[in-house]
């Protein structure tokens, strides 16, 4: 297929040689005319030799690789990577009756850049990223329905945030194929409602399942603090863990509407839950010392941009400080950063920097990430964003 041609400044096609599937406007030596937005490009070195074909866009990460050397980007591409997308996921063992929430594409670490799509039920959640993949939604939400397995019924997308508005390219949100069913998705055996029309993201983080999953096992007989909670996933493992109680917090009402009610489809009328609507810092500053012997922290990305690391350090130091001066002795803490621009050795650092502040004695015990559905591809490092650390304090 002869594609328009991108061609690269000399040298400048060493990382695609190593497979990273982002070409930067910095490495670029020509630029095609009439070419626009989201068409698909081929990209060429200085002396003309063919490296792959992806997708174009004006701005730093101009072109966005979808496959190497001389290929054919069709609806059997797309019918193809999502058949292998699924298929990981089900060796995962995460297709079950008791277990219906998982993300079935992220991006670079599927082979689909600029692509995410979040499973609930049978409802498909689709996330464009970049302006080729919003051109190719009606296609990509046709192949999800095709794969038998998948049982996909519904493809809701969800774009109006994520895609670059100065490309005024106007995405709706809403069904492209069939309509609302419901939206109880289970995972790990806990039923949580998930609200893809209003919620964050695309309605819950799936990438929490293993974290979650793991934090039910310490919980039993704990006083649990889940702080920054959303829609409470970590509050209903919680209690299924056979917690002594366990308090909700999270600055959005809405947020605490959505975790009272998911707590409510699981446990009705257990007593051993509130929640609370309010600042993260204030609540852990007006908290009595000792009143918790479990706390997690999952703030929202303090660094949405390298431009602000400084700031976000200094923000996950100080939450954290918060809480080591306040949590039991022998509490647990959970504690994550999601800022894809804070890297796992800074996250520790600000971590140790708070526990050192507190001079309490505090080791670690996990060394947390994101879930297997989240892949990451090894010559993509950027693809890599949640950390996490289990400790205990004395
Ligand atoms: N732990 C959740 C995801 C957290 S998302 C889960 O497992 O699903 C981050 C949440 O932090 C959002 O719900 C947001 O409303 C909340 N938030 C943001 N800033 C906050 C602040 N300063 N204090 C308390 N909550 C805050």
């Amino acid at each position: 297929m002869e594609y328009p041609r991108i061609t690269l400044r000399r040298g400048k096609e060493q990382s695609l040689e190593r497979f990273h599937p982002w070409v930067f406007s910095g490495a670029v030596a020509h630029i095609p005319d009439g070419i626009e937005e989201g068409d698909v490009v081929a990209v060429e070195s200085s002396d003309k030799r063919l490296i792959g074909v992806g997708h174009y866009q004006i701005g730093s990460i101009i072109v966005r690789i979808l496959r190497w050397g001389d290929a054919v980007i069709d609806e059997t591409f797309f019918a193809e990577r999502l058949k292998a997308a699924f298929s990981l996921r089900r060796a995962l063992g995460l297709i079950r009756p008791d277990n219906n929430a998982y993300r079935l594409v992220h991006g670079e670490g599927d082979f689909l850049p600029g692509l995410v799509v979040d499973i609930y039920g049978d409802t498909a959640v689709l996330q464009a990223h970049s302006p080729g993949m919003h051109f190719m939604r009606d296609t990509i939400a046709r192949c999800l329905t095709e794969i038998p397995e998948a049982a996909i019924k519904n493809v809701y997308y969800k774009s109006e945030t994520t895609l670059p508005y100065k490309a005024h390219l106007d995405p709706q949100n809403d069904y492209i194929i069939g309509t609302f069913s419901t939206n109880v998705a289970m995972e790990n055996g806990l039923r949580f409602n998930i609200d893809w029309l209003k919620g964050q993201k695309t309605g819950f983080f799936v990438d929490q399942r293993d974290n979650r999953a793991l934090l039910e096992k310490y919980s039993a007989g704990r006083r649990v603090l889940n702080m920054f909670c959303y829609t409470g996933g970590f509050s209903v493992y919680a209690m299924r863990g056979g917690a002594t109680s366990v308090c909700s917090v999270d600055s959005s009402a809405k947020a605490v509407t959505l975790t009272e009610a998911n707590v409510a489809l699981n446990f009705p009328d257990d007593t051993r839950h509130t929640a609370i609507a309010q600042d993260a810092f204030d609540y852990l500053a007006g908290m009595e010392r000792g009143a918790f012997d479990l706390i997690i922290l999952d703030p929202p990305a303090f660094a949405k941009h390298r431009s602000a690391l400084k700031n976000a350090l200094t923000g996950y130091r100080r939450l954290n400080a918060a809480a080591f001066a306040k949590i039991a002795p022998g509490g647990i803490l959970f504690t994550f950063s999601c800022s894809q621009a804070v890297s796992r050795e800074q996250f520790r650092l600000a971590v140790f920097s708070a526990a050192a502040q507190s001079g309490r004695k505090v080791r670690i015990l996990h060394q947390l990430t994101q879930p297997a559905d989240h892949p990451v591809n090894i010559y993509h490092p950027e693809g890599e964003y949640l950390k996490g650390l289990i400790l205990y304090v004395e």
